[in-house]
């Protein structure tokens, strides 16, 4: 009995945490938009009733930009402009990580050089 008094002592803790928080959400007025993409696959994401509803949504099967018109889907680019611009930055990154490297190691060069 004292065992079981504990585990549910622990149970009711877990449910007073974060998730009771998520619960609340999801009672939310909540509407399912569809989206369809080059190869004819429906995503149905739900948003808030109040959120901003996108022009257009990754597919969920293929990965492949969807939107609303099942007639004109968006064709697929070669990389999507959020991911290329986060490549871009990384990019970039590891060119000015690359250039700092190769200073540092023209200047072990250089000392070894005057020595
Ligand atoms: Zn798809």
């Amino acid at each position: 009995m004292v065992g079981a008094g504990g585990n549910a002592i622990r149970g009711s803790r877990v449910g007073a945490g974060p998730m009771g928080e998520a619960e609340r959400g999801d009672t939310a007025p909540r509407r399912r938009v569809s989206y369809f993409c080059e190869h004819g696959h429906e995503s149905a994401p739900s948003f808030a009733a109040d959120a901003e509803i996108p022009d257009s949504w990754d597919c969920v099967r293929c990965g492949l930009p969807a939107s609303q018109d099942r007639e004109h889907p968006p064709t697929a680019p070669r990389v999507e402009p959020y991911k290329s611009h986060l490549a871009y930055v990384k990019e970039r990154r590891s060119d000015e990580d690359g250039a700092a490297l190769l200073e540092e190691a023209l200047q072990a060069l250089r000392q070894r050089r005057n020595l």
